[in-house]
Parts: C-alpha cells; structure tokens; sequence
C-alpha cells in the first residue's frame, strides 16, 4: 500500500516526516487499521464513527460476548478484529487486512444507515461491496494492483459453502464478485455505495 501522492506532497511540505514513508511496502497493521480507518471515516463525513479494538485473542470478552473472530458488536458500536484474522491476513498482504476492516466498519455503517441489519449472506456480500467502494474511495491510501490481488485471494479464502449456518457469509466466489463490484463502481467515479444497496 502507498500513501497518495496528496497527502505525501503534505508530508513533503513537513520536510522531515517523509522519510519515514516508503513509498512501496507492506504496512504493519496499526498502521493498516489507523489509515484505513481515517479514509473511512472522511469518506462517511466524521459521522457514526465506530470504535476499534484489534488484535484481540480469540475468546476474550467483547461487548457482545466472547470473541470469536472479527466482528462488528452494535451494542457498544466497536470493531474487533482478532489476532487471528490478522494473521491469517498477512498470509495474503496488509490489502487482505484492509479488507477485513472495511468490512467490519461496513457492518457499522449497515446499521448507522439502516442498509441492512441482520447477519444473512446478502449482508455480508452488501458488506464486502461496501469494503470494495471504501478501499476504492479512500483519499490517503493508494492500493496498487498487488494490494487488489490480496484482497481477491483473501476474499476467496474466506468463502464458505455453508448455506444453512447463520454465520454463512457467501460462496468464494460470491465474496471476490461482491468486493471487486464495490471496487468497481467505486474507481468509475459512480456513487458506489449505491450499486451495493441493490
Ligand atoms: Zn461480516
């Protein structure tokens, strides 16, 4: 991932900081989460902003009982992502992370905007569309063509076949078309949020 050009000019007007930017690397993931969450929250207008909690163990108490695996939990309007998922991520690249958080805000933003509520496979795919239109949209972080392809492959992984458990987010397939749409109609310059809420 890269910063834009934008805001590396910025840097450049602060002189020093700019050094501490290279231009292509793998992020860590604190500074996946903070970047993608300032994108996110610009993109939204600083409105419904969620709180984060990352790097959590598995089985360690969350606002909506214990943990298992990242989730967006309404009742305390907080994103966990979990150190496992974080790792999982990184077996793809920091652009599978992104992913991971832009889904999760979009759980948030689900609600704040009464897109959809309930965990069913068509709110986790609206919810993948959405991370697709927020990774495209997002004003300080360039994901290049690496970054989509960890995306993609996460995307796939985390596909399931399992139609009748609730937790059921989606065909692999069905993951990787509902956050390259989002991506899509975002890089257009369409209103992208609005080709996911079909
Ligand atoms: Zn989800």
């Amino acid at each position: 991932m890269k910063i834009t050009k934008v805001l590396v000019n910025a840097i450049a007007s602060f002189g020093c900081l700019l050094a501490s930017f290279p231009a292509k690397a793998e992020w860590k993931p604190q500074a996946v989460i903070q970047g993608v969450y300032t994108g996110i929250q610009q993109i939204h207008g600083y409105q419904g902003t969620p709180k984060v909690v990352w790097d959590v163990e598995n089985g360690a108490r969350g606002g909506c009982g214990r943990i298992y695996g990242s989730h967006y939990c309404p009742r305390n309007h907080t994103v966990y992502v979990t150190r496992e998922h974080i790792r999982l991520a990184y077996q793809h690249g920091d652009g599978a992370l992104a992913y991971i958080v832009a889904h999760e805000y979009a759980h948030a933003m689900q609600i704040a905007y009464g897109f959809g509520a309930s965990s069913t496979p068509i709110s986790e795919l609206q919810a993948d569309c959405l991370a697709g239109v927020y990774i495209g949209l997002i004003p300080n972080i360039e994901f290049d063509n690496r970054d989509i392809q960890e995306i993609a492959s996460f995307a796939y992984r985390i596909g399931d076949y399992n139609w009748h458990d609730p937790q059921h987010h989606g065909t692999p397939k069905q993951r990787v078309q509902a956050v390259v749409l989002g991506m899509q109609s975002s890089l257009k310059g369409k209103s992208g949020v609005a080709s996911c809420l079909r």
